[in-house]
Order: C-alpha cells, then structure tokens, then sequence
C-alpha cells in the first residue's frame, strides 16, 4: 500500500478522526478502534513505512520514537510498572491489517505469552 491511500497516513493528516494521545514531531499515538485491552493504543511513524521489512537504517531514530513514544504513554496513563505490551505485526501472516507499521501497545488486564 503506498501512503496515497494508506488509512494511517490520513490519519496523520487529519482527514480521518481518531482518539489521539499523543504527539511529537515523528510519531503519533491515537486508541485503536477495536481495543483489545482495556487500554490500547497504537503508535505510529509520521512517515509512510509499510511494514519492518521496510526499515533501514536510515529510519533507526525514527523506529526508536515509537519506544520513546511507548514509555512515556505508560507513564502519562499509569500503566508503566503494572506492565504492558508493546508489540509490531509483520505482513498478514502475523496479522497485519494496515500497511503503516504501528507499535500496538497493550495493557490493563493479564497479558498471556505466548501469544495467538
Ligand atoms: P494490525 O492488524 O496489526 O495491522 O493492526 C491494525 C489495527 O488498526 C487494528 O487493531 C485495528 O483495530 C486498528 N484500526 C483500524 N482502523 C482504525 C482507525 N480508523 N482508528 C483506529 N484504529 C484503527
């Protein structure tokens, strides 16, 4: 999927509502529409990378935003210490649905490993 009709990407241009929760100048951070926790937000690059096998080094401060991101949500939402999940799914296979990588991060109840 290119960024011209990447549903994250409009989301990041304003055209498409969401909850947001944060922001900084390379990553947003808004609620998933069909949480699957009691708190569940996804994070996001600004810029259009499809999955991680789209990375490359040149994206290494970028990628590393979306932890900076993480942390500081736990933080701001209380949820650090109690724990949480902050997990990335790569092509269908692992359940990707929206080619825009996203740091889905997960908490507010017991979260099993492995996962499904
Ligand atoms: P994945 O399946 O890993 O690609 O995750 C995509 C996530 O995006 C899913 O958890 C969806 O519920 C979520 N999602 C899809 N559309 C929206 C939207 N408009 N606003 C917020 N979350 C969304």
């Amino acid at each position: 999927m290119s960024a011209d009709n990447c549903l994250f990407c409009k989301i990041v241009a304003g055209d498409i509502p969401a909850d947001i929760v944060y922001e900084s100048d390379t990553a947003l951070a808004f609620r998933d529409i069909n949480p699957q926790a009691p708190t569940h937000v996804l994070i996001i690059p600004r810029e259009h990378i499809s999955t991680i096998n789209d990375i490359d080094p040149g994206h290494e401060a970028l990628v590393g935003s979306l932890y900076t991101a993480a942390r500081e949500i736990a933080a701001a939402e209380g949820f650090a210490d109690e724990g949480y999940r902050a997990v990335m799914n790569c092509n269908e296979g692992a359940g990707q649905s929206v080619f825009h990588i996203h740091l889905h991060v997960l908490a507010g109840r017991p979260l099993a490993w492995p996962p499904g």
